[in-house]
């Protein structure tokens, strides 16, 4: 055995048992009461858990937007990633307009191949759904790749997709494993609201509020009641991501019961905050599409969770630091879009959620990593401890105290927006394929050990 993990909790989606973790070759070789022999390396996990290493399903790193480029690049976002439990992130390959999504795929992996610090995936970001895209599809799946984002807002961007476009989508992923992931916000209806109130009178008086009075829920849930029709009409593969509405919850819960394929994702910022972080004098920095509500819809996230109508978590991380915040000046439809993440996902949700009796532990296993594992195509290489897993694993340490400072983390970011919150649970050590890449809140890996993960199909396999 080359590592030998003694004497820790192991928990998973489903169980949890003290034993010991025998790792050879990267791989999980063995559990049970382990007798290490000479050169097997130990690290003492006794009064600590040993959960599967979190699966960050929704990272944008260096992503060009907004007329910057977002602050966290694959090599800072992945140094956040293995300070804070994350094993594996997936980003998107954008397609620009008039290209194909191979060379967008193509240059996505060669930024990212040698900068990670964690194992990493990308999922394809159709904008240009033509004859050519849509031959592209079955051999990008057969790479590897098998979700497919689409949005349903930003115009102007060169982004937005139509519905012919995304039920087309939807059936042709069918039919190949894949899944087409979208961004549920209701174009026409935002659009409109934003021109009514982009006045200078307006601006004025409510500043980043009006981020809150152009996006009542019903823009989020439109789009989710149209996606989910979509899905159930063609029996494609659906996935909503940020979720952050209560009518969304309400939406799937009733879509899934009617037996239409569609999996959501929400992320701890619409779990824990609330809409008031807009009303402070920094409210613009707090400005993520779509927007943090309120503190009922929160509530109707969490009882999602626990009830199954909402599956996975990722943080939609996209960072922008003060400096591209303020760029701003005044005008909220100028505001860098956008959150740090990756590195407080498993410890908020274990403080939010598992310490204040919301979800189980083995709940949170399920939902940062084991779910995103199974739907994307990861499952059992990753999202479990199963024997021959890839030995992506996290010991935890829940009796650590600290107080979330950005000063102190890994994000290349000058704020966070759990700024002085204080934490019970962190992790102690993050392990990719059987090597110590975190320790103790501190990236201690290798930059360029992460590898691409070639993934198989995706789809609604809960
Ligand atoms: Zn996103």
């Amino acid at each position: 055995m080359d590592l030998i993990v003694k004497n820790g909790t192991i928990v998973t989606a489903s169980d949890s048992y003290v034993a010991d973790i025998g790792i050879k070759d990267s791989k999980v070789q063995t559990i049970g009461n382990l007798t290490p022999d000479n050169g097997s390396r130990i690290i003492d996990a006794s009064e600590k858990f040993v959960l599967p290493g979190f699966i960050d399903a929704h990272v944008h790193l260096s992503l060009p937007f907004s007329g910057t480029i977002s602050a966290d690049s694959f090599e800072t976002g992945t140094r956040a990633a293995a300070a804070g439990g994350v094993t594996t992130v997936v980003d998107f390959a954008i397609q620009a307009k008039g290209s194909s999504l191979k060379d967008a795929i193509k240059s996505r992996k060669a930024e990212a191949d040698g900068e990670v610090f964690v194992d990493y995936s990308l999922h394809g970001g159709i904008t240009d759904w033509n004859a050519s895209t849509r031959q592209e599809i079955s051999e990008i799946i057969k790479d590897g790749i098998s979700s497919f984002k689409m949005f349903m807002i930003y115009k102007s961007e060169g982004w937005l997709t139509t519905d012919p476009v995304l039920i087309d989508a939807l059936e042709v992923t069918k039919k190949l494993g894949g899944m087409i992931q979208v961004h549920a916000e209701s174009v026409d209806l935002l659009d409109s609201l934003i021109a009514k109130h982009h006045t200078q009178e307006e601006m004025e008086k409510h500043g980043a509020w009006l981020h809150v009075i152009t996006r009542p829920n019903i823009i989020e849930a439109e789009a989710i009641q149209r996606a989910i029709t979509w899905a159930e009409y063609t029996g494609g593969h659906l996935f909503i991501v940020h979720m952050s509405t209560g009518e969304g919850a309400d939406l799937v819960k009733a879509a899934r019961a009617r037996g239409v394929n569609v999996i959501a994702e929400t992320g701890p910022q619409y779990l824990i905050l609330n809409e008031d972080v807009f009303k402070g004098d920094n409210g613009h920095y707090f400005a993520t599409c779509p927007q943090i509500k309120s503190e009922a819809d929160g509530q109707r996230l969490w009882a999602g969770l626990r009830d199954g109508s909402v599956q996975t978590i990722g943080t939609d991380t996209c960072t922008f630091n003060t400096e591209q915040k303020n760029m701003w000046n005044g005008d909220f439809t100028k505001i860098p879009f956008g959150l740090p993440g990756t590195e407080l996902m498993m410890p908020l949700l274990y403080n939010d959620g598992v310490r204040t009796g919301k979800i189980s532990l083995n709940k949170m296993v399920e939902l940062g990593s084991t779910n995103p594992a199974k739907v994307f195509g990861m499952y059992p290489q990753k999202g479990s401890l199963n024997i021959g897993a890839d030995a992506d694993l996290v010991v935890f340490d829940p009796e650590i105290n600290l107080t979330v400072d950005y000063r102190k983390m890994e994000t290349n970011c000058d704020w966070s927006p759990f700024q002085d919150k204080q934490l019970q649970g962190y992790p102690y050590l993050t392990i990719v394929r059987g090597k110590v890449v975190g320790k103790e809140g501190k990236c201690v890996g290798e930059k360029g050990y992460g590898k691409f993960v070639k993934r198989g199909f995706s789809g609604n396999f809960l």
